[in-house]
């Protein structure tokens, strides 16, 4: 079994003690990862310190070029990448819609290219007789960067390629249940970079903790839980240390009354099934019409019964098992519960016996909001249709969650996007569901999180403002 090292100013480190890290379909181990001790983030967050002069000095055509070089040894170690992320997430290969280990790689390699061409000039806001006043955008030092366990080396690039493109310095910590393709991808960029640019920890919350706590790190850049998110800004606190949140999400669904079934239910079970349910913006509460509302509950109940389900490694796979067991000890609560008040299990409803943490694709009818399973983000292969009687309703229900992260409606385009403009979401999707591309700014309101990612708004985020004025007379 192979162990990966961590990389502390341009060095592979050992930290003395390893773990193990599971692959999901098997239950079993099948790497092992660092076990850091505080004393290794304190190394990292020195190192990248030390980094930080040279590095945002770096003119801005070399940085790119760097970063360009970056995805080209994505591209360079594709195969060797998916497999690991399959081994480590469960996600397939290939999966439902195309959405498995190979979009992660082919999203990573697209936002790597797209982020480096990205630039933010300086602004012009008054240049006349009496003076010439400029906005300039400077890098703001040490990143520390925690990722979650569905998009592992996706996310990873999410929030490495921009703070590195505007001269930041970063300290990646992935999440303990899936370090490795990250591990891999660091080893890889750290033969392209210069020492202490860009370096890795490994271990669990703790260690997260430690991190985004550190007094010398200027900006925390997080993926994951809405609970997690709240301890990390109250960590932020005592050093004012900027910070972009990409929490939990729990998007709605409309289909507007019209709607050809048919056509729409195997689009609408993808957005929602996508990764098994394991993506923030999937579709996670589904608001259909009364009038057509037992025809789109059968159809989906169909596509959930004839899905593939199996280890990701097997081409022939759509959605994999869930990535890791207490959260499909959360998907079977959810479950119960949703039977518990009531709830009709059209398909599903229960784990997969035999070895890995595999749970049946679920649909559950008859339920509204006030249950837990159509509040609660179930981050798994488990979809809640409910029933709405008018538009107006169907909005309320929508946006009747603390969460906001993304939003979609089904249907004439033109209504469609008059009913989406009402939904408290940071994206809304017209007739496609959690679709995001690396030039558009993605992020959520609400307890959806704080600022965006992607595109210049993206960018923006990992650089300060500073205002030039010139006086002239
Ligand atoms: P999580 O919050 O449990 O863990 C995320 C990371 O935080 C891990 O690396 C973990 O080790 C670390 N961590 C744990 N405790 C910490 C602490 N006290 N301080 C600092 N770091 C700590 O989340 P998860 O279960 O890995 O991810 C699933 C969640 O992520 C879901 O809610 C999902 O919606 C959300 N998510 C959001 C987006 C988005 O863009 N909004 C994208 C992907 C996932």
């Amino acid at each position: 079994m192979k162990t990966y090292p961590m990389f502390i100013g341009g060095r592979a480190v050992d930290a003395g003690a390893t773990f193990a890290v599971v692959n999901p379909a098997l239950g079993e181990p099948f790497a092992r990862v660092q076990d850091a001790q505080v004393q290794h983030v304190d190394a990292a967050v020195a190192a990248a310190r030390a980094a930080f002069p040279a590095w945002s000095a770096t003119p801005d055509a070399e940085r790119q070029a760097l970063l360009h070089a970056l995805g080209a040894a994505l591209e360079a170690h594709t195969p060797e990448l998916m497999e690991l992320v399959t081994r480590e997430t469960g996600k397939p290969l290939a999966g439902l819609d195309n959405v498995g280990a190979g979009m992660e790689l082919g999203g990573a390699i697209a936002w790597t290219h797209v982020t480096a061409d990205l630039a933010l000039a300086p602004e012009v806001l008054q240049d006349d007789a009496t003076a010439r006043v400029e906005v300039h955008r400077k890098p703001l030092g040490v990143v520390a960067s925690i990722t979650p366990w569905n998009w592992p080396l996706m996310i990873a690039i999410w929030h490495v390629i921009p703070a590195l493109r505007t001269g930041n310095t970063v300290v990646l910590k992935p999440s303990e249940y899936t370090p490795v393709a990250t591990s891999r991808f660091v080893e890889l960029a750290n033969a392209i970079l210069p020492p202490g640019v860009l370096n890795l920890v490994t271990g669990a919350g703790a260690i997260g903790a430690a991190l985004a706590g550190h007094a010398d790190v200027d900006k925390i850049v997080f993926t994951g839980s809405t609970r997690t998110g709240k301890r990390i800004m109250e960590g932020a606190a005592a050093t004012l240390k900027r910070l972009t949140l990409e929490l939990g999400g729990n998007d709605a669904g409309i289909v507007l009354p019209g709607a050809d079934v048919a056509a729409l239910a195997p689009r609408l079970f993808g957005a929602a099934f996508h990764n098994n349910g394991q993506t923030c913006a999937c579709l996670k509460r589904l608001y259909v019409h009364d009038s057509q509302y037992d025809a789109m509950c059968a159809a989906l109940a169909r596509l959930a019964i004839d899905v593939r389900v199996g280890d990701g490694m097997d081409p022939q796979t759509q959605l994999g098992p869930v990535q890791n067991r207490a959260q499909r000890d959360i998907v079977q609560a959810l479950a119960d519960d949703a039977r518990a008040c009531g709830g009709q299990v059209l398909a599903g409803g229960r784990a997969r016996p035999g070895p890995g943490y595999f749970f049946e694709p679920t649909i559950v009818a008859g339920l509204s909001n006030g249950a837990r399973l159509v509040d609660e983000e179930q981050f798994g292969p488990i979809l809640p249709v409910i029933r709405y009687a008018d538009v107006d309703d169907a909005v309320r229900l929508a946006n009747d969650n603390p969460n906001g992260l993304g939003g979609s409606v089904w249907g004439d385009p033109a209504l469609a996007v008059a009913v989406g403009r009402r939904l408290e979401c940071g994206t809304v999707w017209i007739n496609e569901h959690g679709a995001v591309q690396p030039d558009a700014p993605f992020g959520g309101i609400k307890q959806s999180g704080i600022g965006v990612e992607f595109g210049r708004h993206g960018l923006a985020e990992f650089t300060s403002i500073q205002t030039v004025k010139i006086m002239k007379a």
